[in-house]
């Protein structure tokens, strides 16, 4: 046991074979055993520049000391709660986010995950407005179990599963039109993600946003902003909302909101989508879900993202990164089709997708981080810790430079072949 380098052997014995094989034909052979700041550690000693963060769970970077010590003054007292007394730490994680998002958004209910946010939104969009119907995106992702796989937007993750949940209605991403036009009576909620993260990191057109918001509360529909991925300053605001001074009616966050240090989600909403609470107040709970350790933490990640102005710094360093990933664009345009995003949520659509699989091993064997979107496998997402420095970002770009000059001799052989 405990041979370096087993490891893919033994999670293809006990875990996920498949996936196993996946890591293998990648090339990702190696062990994480550490994190600081922006790079992660493995096995073998080599230090790895995260330009994926977890899929933007390491807004805060790993390990960041403020969150860390608010884990172990938690811990040491009472890490999860008896269910039965009220606990203090979510209800002041509940005050801080009341106060640090956009408008009259008030109550919050916790869970641990994306996904959990997004079935706890989905059910209360439909209690609180009496309908079924939910109107969602395609190319959307908004996690794998079944409530947020039905609004999510991929056969491929669905098929399998169906039938899904009914009375949902999917329409082309970006276009407000299409949302008119299947708005009526029975629609309780349009679900959307501000920016398509794993659709392959999609900005839609300005004012998007904005017309949901007026086409939704004139139809008496919520809106649902699946903030897991584009929150917590991810985009250059804290809420990529505020962006187009929406006020989403229901608004779900996790990933960053855990400080890189504790699995949570919450749903934020505006106080007339909350009454139904007042007379069921068990009708939607969570074991695990607002737990001390939790709540803690992601208060004090809250605090440090405002604090330390992450997202003014996800707009400056998204700058440069941008910038420079742009040039690179204009020098390999036989590999990098495009360059898109918001602040430090970029993306990189290539020209194909066994090309982004490339990208990805060279920037491995480089020590960066990298993956691609999971509906989207030409895109390359760009996304580091927002407590980045600029001399980090100088290396992040050193470094695809030399990943890209090895991908396009292989382009080159692609366009020939
Ligand atoms: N919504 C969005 C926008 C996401 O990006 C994700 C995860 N990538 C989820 C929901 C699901 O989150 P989780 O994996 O924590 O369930």
């Amino acid at each position: 046991m405990g041979g370096q380098g087993d490891w893919l052997d033994r999670m293809e014995r006990v875990m996920n074979p498949g996936l196993a094989r996946v890591f293998r034909f990648m090339g990702l052979e190696a062990a994480e055993v550490e994190g600081e700041g922006v790079w992660v550690r493995d096995d073998q000693g080599h230090t790895y520049l995260d330009c994926a963060s977890g899929y933007g769970v390491f807004a805060q970077g790993y390990r960041h000391p403020r969150i860390m010590a608010a884990a172990r003054r938690q811990l040491e007292r009472l890490p999860l709660s008896s269910r039965v007394l009220v606990s203090p730490p979510a209800i002041e994680l509940a005050e801080a986010l009341a106060e640090h998002t956009p408008g009259d958004l008030q109550y919050s209910f916790f869970c641990n995950s994306g996904a959990e946010a997004v079935e706890a939104a989905i059910k209360f969009a439909r209690i609180a407005t009496g309908r079924t119907v939910l109107v969602s995106a395609s190319g959307a992702f908004h996690g794998k179990t079944m409530g947020a796989l039905s609004v999510s937007g991929r056969a491929l993750y669905q098929n399998p599963f169906r039938p899904l949940v009914p009375d949902i209605v999917h329409v082309p991403f970006g276009d407000a039109q299409a949302v008119a036009d299947v708005l009526d009576e029975r629609v309780a909620a349009v679900i959307i993600e501000p920016i398509q993260g794993e659709g392959g990191v999609v900005v839609p057109p300005e004012g998007y946003l904005r017309e949901l918001r007026r086409l939704t509360a004139a139809n008496g529909s919520l809106l649902i902003a699946d903030e897991v991925q584009t929150g917590m300053g991810r985009t250059g605001k804290l809420w990529a909302c505020e962006h187009d001074g929406v006020v989403p009616d229901l608004l779900c966050a996790a990933k960053a909101l855990g400080g890189g240090v504790m699995p949570v989600g919450a749903v934020v909403g505006r106080p007339e989508v909350w009454r139904f609470f007042d007379s069921q107040p068990l009708i939607h709970t969570s074991t695990f879900g607002g737990n001390p350790l939790a709540m803690a933490v992601a208060r004090e990640a809250l605090a440090v993202t405002v604090e330390e102005h992450l997202p003014e710094r996800a707009e400056a360093r998204g700058a440069i990164l941008r910038h420079g990933l742009q040039q690179l664009a204009a020098r390999f345009p036989a590999v990098i089709r495009q360059v898109r995003g918001r602040g430090l949520m970029l993306g990189l659509e290539l020209t194909d997708a066994g090309l982004a699989a490339a990208l990805m091993g060279a920037l491995f064997r480089r020590q960066v981080l990298a993956v691609y979107t999971l509906n989207n496998d030409r895109v390359i997402r760009v996304m580091p810790p927002l407590i980045i420095a600029e001399a980090e970002v100088a290396e992040a770009l050193n470094r695809f430079e030399a990943a890209l000059e090895e991908v396009a001799g292989l382009a080159d052989a692609l366009s020939r072949a």
